[in-house]
This record gives C-alpha cells, structure tokens and sequence, in this order.
C-alpha cells in the first residue's frame, strides 16, 4: 500500500509502498478519506514525546471493508482500567490513537480490528473527515459544561473543530462568540452569533459564561480576560504544543475561575456524532490527495485552510 512517513519530526513526508502490519484478529480497512486533525500537526511537530519516527499518522479514518462503508473508532484503550470499566475510556491509564503507536490513515489501508468499526449510513467518506472527530470532540465537551442559554467563548472557530464545533453549539441553544482570523470572518459568521478577530478581543468580549479553548498558549490569556467570575475555560487544544502560562494569576484568584480539560471522546460520543453529522452539521474541508500530503501540511501550518484538510483515495 502507498503511504505517507513521516520519518523525523517537522520534516516532510515520505510517499512509499508498505506492508501494513496485520495484528491478531485485524482486518484491512481500505481507506477512503482521513481527517487532518490538530493532534497529528502537534505529533509532527514533536509534541508528543513518547512517539518516536518512522511513524504513519492519522485517525480520522472513514472507509470501506467488503465493499461497506465504515469509520474507525480511532482510541485504543485497555478495557480493563478503572477508566475503561467506567465507559471513561478516553481516559484509560494506556490510552493511544491509531496513527500513534500504530500505523494510522495517511495510508491506502489501515489494519484494525474489526471492534473498531462502525456502520457508516452513506458514503460521504469526506464529510465524515471533516466533521467526525471535531463533532465528538465537542460532544465530549458539552457532557463537561453545560452550554444551554450561555454565552459561549470559541477560540479558533474557523478551523477544523472550531467551524464544526460551533454549530453544534448552537444545537445545544448556546450563544456563541466566535474568535477566529480575518479571513475566515464570514464563514464563521454564518453560525455564531457574533464573530469577532483575535486582537485583543478581551476589549470587546467580556463576561462570557464558557469558554471553548482550543488554540490554546496564544489565546487563553485573552480568554480568561472574557471569562465572568465563577466562568469555565473548557481546555480543548493546545496548537503549538508549548507551555501555557497564567498572565494574571490575580485575576483567576478573585475571579474564581475554573479551566478544566476534555480529553477527545468515548466511543458513546463518538456514535452520537454519527447520528448529528449526517443530520445537522455543513462540513467545512480542503480535499488533498495522498502525495500532496505536504502540501496539506504547508496550508494548515499557514493557517490557510478553513476547516479541515483532508486526504482523500
Ligand atoms: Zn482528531
């Protein structure tokens, strides 16, 4: 199968024919589309220190085994800790995505086994790349904060989980104030209740209930400045991959603010994503196909892309 390596971190990749590995029980999944999502661009910077190169990112995967449309539930998880036995298991003690430890969708195959798969209603492979995992992921969220009737904060809102994230937002009856760069104002637009640029919008924005973080280092202080006392910050992403630090300790402190992390998704958000994305969600993406993978790379690192980027087969 063809594939893209990555052979060293924050280095192009390498397109070149593989053997996929099969485990135990596996089955090849022939991919279709793969989701470029913010976690693979903080690996291929090196933000992962446990994963080390020749590696094969990528676990938005959506595909066809026996000639039926499938997604991939992409977290590997132990079953067996406290976490797993609780259906927490994005938070299992050994928890990894496929693209990690294993060889993952930048491929034309993917060895998985077959507990992983989902039924997909339609073969709009695309669609699901783009939306599925940011729509999870703020499923996820909305299960760690209540958003109904609140004034919700979303840093980032013109990229992949931003663009789709607030629309699911407003599903749940948030308010939704939308932070995102300029040229990717009237996309966002659309959606939220109010768009505004990143400069200093603590200027403007002020006593927001939740805050959905998802860029991270380069904007939360600027959130936090919006947050109301009692506020959550909601900490999704973290883009660069670098330390966060408190500009205003003083002001969390008297403020009472809380920031709290969400960790991805379960496999019960991740099916009820299943059911909203087919339903409610426009998706938002830039098709590449697997041997301009670089490319993709340069345009999102660029911040050119509204949405996702996607590979497609
Ligand atoms: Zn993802």
């Amino acid at each position: 199968m063809k594939a893209a390596l990555l052979t060293s971190f924050q280095r192009e990749f390498q397109i070149l024919d593989i053997d996929p590995k099969l485990e135990m029980d596996d089955v090849l999944l022939n991919v279709k589309a793969t989701g470029i999502c913010g976690r693979d661009l903080v690996i291929w910077k090196g933000g992962f220190a446990n994963l080390k190169p020749p590696l094969i990112l990528g676990h938005e995967i959506f595909g066809e085994l026996d000639g039926l449309p499938k997604a991939v539930y992409p977290a590997l998880n132990c079953g067996n800790c406290e976490y797993c036995r609780s259906n927490m298991e994005n938070l299992c003690t050994s928890l990894s995505f496929l693209g990690e430890n294993r060889f993952g969708g930048y491929a034309e195959q993917v060895a998985i086994s077959r507990d992983s798969l989902l039924d997909l209603p339609d073969r709009d492979y695309e669609k699901y790349a783009a939306t599925m995992c940011p729509i999870a992921t703020a499923i996820h969220a909305c299960k760690l904060v209540d958003v109904e009737d609140k004034k919700v904060l979303v840093t980032g809102a013109g990229g992949g989980v931003g663009i789709h994230a607030i629309q699911y937002l407003k599903l749940k009856g948030a308010k939704v104030i939308a932070i995102t760069s300029e040229h990717k104002l009237k996309f966002v637009e659309k959606y939220a209740d109010q768009a505004i640029t990143e400069k200093a919008f603590s200027k403007i924005v002020k006593n927001v209930d939740v805050v959905f973080e998802i860029v991270g280092s380069a904007t939360i202080n600027e959130s936090l400045r919006a947050l109301k006392r009692q506020g959550t910050l909601v900490l999704i992403g973290n883009l660069e991959g670098n330390e966060i630090s408190l500009q205003r300790p003083a002001l969390f402190i008297m403020r009472e603010h809380r920031i709290i992390g969400s960790a991805a998704y379960t496999k019960q958000d991740f099916k009820e994503a299943l059911s909203i994305v087919s339903r409610y969600i426009d998706p938002y993406y830039t098709p590449y196909r697997l041997d301009q993978i670089n490319d993709a790379y340069r345009d999102l690192l660029s911040n050119k892309i509204v949405g996702r980027g996607i590979i497609y087969f």
